[in-house]
């Protein structure tokens, strides 16, 4: 049996499914859980992204589809596919929630991209490792600097330049 979300993805009557995380968007009417730990967790710094989210870089973490079960909230998500500029559930495409506007979720043809402020981790510091981003992805589109030791590159991972890593500058009494 699967749930009205697709068949590749968990189903609300597998007794099996056990939520190790929640998710929900910001008026909590879409809400989601997974069963498992991502499978890698990317900070992306491309101009869709800034664009699409109203901020300086996306972060997301990438599930497969069949650890996410969505739990509430499917009536009100709201499609978007950036490549065609249609409002419809063309893979790869954005879903966001229609009555707050949170972005929920990037759609792919096999992945899940989930955008993991939307988790409940208790507090905030308490990020689990497996979230922590192992890399930077169209660095080369930046619009702020972010100074730590992960791998930035300036397209794709492994399939473009990776940048030199910041040196951290003096502070502003050196100057
Ligand atoms: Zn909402
Ligand atoms: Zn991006």
């Amino acid at each position: 049996m699967n749930n009205d979300f697709g068949p590749e993805y968990a189903s609300i009557h597998d007794a099996s499914f056990v939520p190790k995380y929640r998710a929900s968007c910001y008026c909590e009417t879409v809400r989601y859980d997974v069963c498992a730990d991502p499978v890698d967790a990317k900070i992306c710094h491309c101009p869709a992204c800034q664009r699409l989210h109203g901020a300086p870089m996306q972060w997301a973490a990438i599930f497969h589809k069949k650890h996410v079960r969505i739990t509430a909230g499917i009536d009100q998500m709201r499609f978007y596919n950036s490549e065609r500029n249609q409002h419809a559930r063309i893979l790869p495409c954005k879903i966001s929630c229609a009555r707050c506007g949170t972005p929920i979720a990037d759609e792919g043809r096999r992945m899940w991209l989930a955008f993991p402020s939307l988790f409940d981790f208790g507090k905030r510091s308490d990020i689990p490792e497996a979230f922590r981003p192992t890399c930077h992805i169209f660095y080369g589109s930046r619009v702020v600097e972010v100074c730590d030791d992960l791998p930035k590159w300036a397209g794709h991972k492994n399939h473009s330049q990776r940048l030199e890593a910041l040196t951290l500058k003096k502070g502003p009494t050196e100057l």
